[in-house]
């Protein structure tokens, strides 16, 4: 069940035959998606699905943490990631909440051209944190880069096949830094 579980804003919580959208839940097309960054609650009593949204004590991120974040621009050496997530199992808010960087030199081991073949906004991706006074972020690694992506024509989740990205609708193909745990859920 998807009670306790940690969601970002877009996520599937529920389906509308079965709950009502509480607080931080909207309905659409008949799926309840989180609106906020949370964690779901299930009020089996009332049948209604909330997303309580991330509070307390802010988590501070140190150099060799695992952050989850979104990419929110791509430039020509680097890609703005706005971090939500600390680790696994962390479900406080990190402390700057603020934007992280991904250098072009940082993204795999391999040489990379162009960063726009690797990140597009939107993208959630998972990496270790660098440097924790400017927040450089790296995805070197199989199980780091990006772990959900959605088509930029189509607006639904792409699936991975091989070693890229495709679209289950327009079929288009996307290269990417692709995390091993793509699509798996796993953070
Ligand atoms: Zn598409």
């Amino acid at each position: 069940m998807n009670n306790g579980k940690f969601v970002l804003p877009g996520d599937l919580v529920g389906i509308a035959e079965e709950f009502l959208a509480g607080d931080g839940v909207y309905e659409e097309g008949g799926k309840l998606i989180a609106s906020v960054t949370g964690v779901v609650e299930i009020d089996e009593k009332a049948k209604r699905i909330s997303v309580r949204p991330l509070a307390g004590v802010p988590a501070k991120i140190k150099k060799g943490d695992f952050v989850v974040g979104r990419v929110t621009d791509v430039r020509e050496s680097i890609a703005l990631v706005e971090l939500s997530r600390v680790k696994p199992n962390e479900t406080r808010e990190v402390s700057n909440g603020g934007m992280a960087i991904i250098h072009i030199s940082n993204v795999r081991k391999e040489y990379v051209k162009d960063m726009n073949e690797e990140f597009s906004p939107l993208d959630i991706i998972k990496a270790r944190v660098l440097d924790e006074r400017t927040l450089q972020l790296s995805t070197v690694g199989r199980r780091l880069g990006v772990i959900k992506s959605i088509c930029p024509h189509c607006r639904i989740p792409l699936r991975r096949n091989g070693d890229a990205l495709e679209c289950p609708k327009c079929k288009k193909k996307f290269k990417k830094k692709i995390s091993e745990d793509y699509g798996t859920g796993v953070l």
